[in-house]
């Protein structure tokens, strides 16, 4: 059975309870790790410059409190993997139980939710983030707030 590593566990405590539900969901079919998940302004700074953010801070999903947003990758051979491949598997899969669960995600592998992956030029393939217009329509929403 997969299981969560401290450092993720560390990471999830600080994200939305939704969001904790849809991978705590996943992690029992496809292993994975959670790689970021709540960043202050000085983490966003230190993202923003170094290109891997396109906002500043207080903009970011990730810089709510808990955070609206998760980076996350597959688990695969013992890594956390990287490859746009493997992780865009991952991400199909986790908007298929997002779906499933009838929780809104936007999935940074496919910002409008097309299907179609190759059209964007900003892709981050390791990013979920609550879609928060269509959450609040939600029961989620009753349940867990924002
Ligand atoms: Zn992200």
């Amino acid at each position: 059975m997969n299981k969560y590593s401290q450092n993720s566990v560390y990471k999830l405590a600080h994200v939305h309870p939704v969001l904790v539900a849809l991978f705590t969901a996943i992690l029992s079919r496809d292993d994975h790790s959670i790689v970021c998940g709540h960043r202050d302004q000085k983490e966003q700074d230190k993202f923003f410059e170094l290109g891997r953010s396109q906002v500043k801070f207080p903009h970011s999903k990730h810089n709510k409190y808990p955070s609206l947003a998760v980076d996350v990758a597959p688990y695969i051979a013992d890594t956390a993997s990287q490859h746009v491949s493997e992780c865009a598997v991952f991400g199909t899969k986790v908007m298929f139980m997002a779906n499933e669960m009838g929780i809104p995600i936007r999935w940074g592998g496919d910002w409008d939710g097309d299907k179609n992956i190759h059209e964007h030029k900003l892709q981050d393939f390791q990013h979920f983030e609550l879609d928060v217009e269509k959450y609040r329509q939600t029961p989620w929403f009753q349940m867990y707030g924002l």
